[in-house]
């Protein structure tokens, strides 16, 4: 039997509690970067629990704000810890955090805007394994702004299909918060009524579990929502093995129109003089009755319906760039 191995933690200096380092450095939240500062110590450290073992990896922190999260996952001993922050004023609190464990743990503060910044550059390249083995010891933790936490999420499912960033190193886990409706969107099956693009884009390359709630009144300022974390492991395949663009296209389509039959939202993939013939024969290809909801598809009949639609496009190319939003602007496609 495998010997169970001791954790390791790090025991910090005594620092002035987040409490005070709001106070002492004046950090009021500023809305317009959705800063909402988790003040209950427990619940900080469940979020860094349910990233798993994190001792002796390389763990990426998105928006560490006054670094109440930071602080707890440095007393799990990772390796080095990389802090992505947009706000230059609290940089003088993640100072004192990694003045405070300089002996131990390597810190980097990074001012920048997480859209814009390449984690990768960060990270030492010994951390890379092979995409099927098990994830690599890089993490990616965060209570993300709410103002990009979709558009982070869907970035990064582009490049996990890409295996790009930090997901050249392998299958890189990530430890996030959402509002809550975002994350029970994310983690919904079939026939749930949160069921939507956003779940069939998270699900087709990560494994998505929904942890727990965070209640508003954990925060400082308190949000209007509550928060729901959520744990993602890139899958060694994704279930639609086509590029990420064509894949968000057809589910973003199929999902437009939630209630109706969903060959109604395939359709708007085709110029209109030929919409029911192709999404006919879309749906006829992938043999899916069109009068399924969008909530009633599985993933993997999702994989037919956008591996008939590439089917058709390799037909007839001039429809892979169509948008039904601007039908003048492709109606010489139909006319050529
Ligand atoms: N981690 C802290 C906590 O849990 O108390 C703060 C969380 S607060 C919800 C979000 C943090 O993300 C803020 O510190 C904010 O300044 C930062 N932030 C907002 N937009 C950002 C962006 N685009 N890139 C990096 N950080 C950002």
């Amino acid at each position: 039997m495998a010997a169970a191995t001791k954790a390791v933690h790090i025991r910090l200096p005594p620092l002035p509690t987040i409490k005070d380092v709001i106070r002492l450095y004046k950090l009021r939240a500023l809305k317009e970067l959705s800063q909402n500062f988790l003040m209950e110590p427990r619940m900080i450290d469940k979020i860094v629990r349910a990233a798993g073992h994190i001792d002796n990896n390389v763990v990426c922190e998105v928006g560490p704000g006054p670094g109440g999260i930071t602080r707890s996952i440095i007393r799990q001993a990772p390796r080095k810890v990389i802090l992505i922050e947009k706000d230059p004023r609290f940089i003088p609190s993640l100072e004192l955090i990694a003045d405070a464990c300089r002996d131990k743990v390597d810190v980097d503060i990074i001012t920048g805007d997480i859209l814009k910044t390449d984690i990768a550059h960060f990270v030492p390249k010994d951390v890379k394994v092979d995409w099927n083995d098990p994830p690599p010891a890089l993490n990616l933790i965060g209570n993300l702004p709410f103002s990009v936490s979709t558009i982070l999420m869907i970035r990064w499912l582009e490049k996990i299909s890409k295996q790009e960033g930090p997901w050249a190193f392998g299958r890189t886990r990530m430890t996030l918060t959402f509002q809550k409706e975002v994350a029970e969107r994310m983690a919904a099956r079939i026939l749930d009524k949160q069921r939507c693009r956003l779940s069939v884009m998270c699900q087709n390359w990560c494994s998505v579990k929904y942890k727990f709630d965070i209640p508003g009144s954990a925060f400082l300022p308190k949000p209007d929502v509550d928060v729901g974390v959520v744990t993602l492991t890139p899958l060694k395949q994704p279930i639609i093995r086509l590029p990420f663009k064509l894949v968000e296209k057809v589910v973003r389509h199929i999902f437009s129109m939630r209630q109706k039959y969903s060959i109604r939202g395939a359709q708007t993939l085709f110029p209109e003089e030929v919409r029911q013939e192709m999404a006919d024969r879309m749906y006829k290809l992938a043999e899916i009755d069109p009068v399924t909801r969008p909530f009633q598809i599985v993933n993997t009949e999702f994989a037919r319906l956008c591996e008939a639609y590439n089917e058709i496009i390799k037909e007839y190319p001039e429809f892979e760039h169509y948008d039904y939003r601007a039908p003048k602007a492709n109606k010489e496609l139909v006319e050529e």
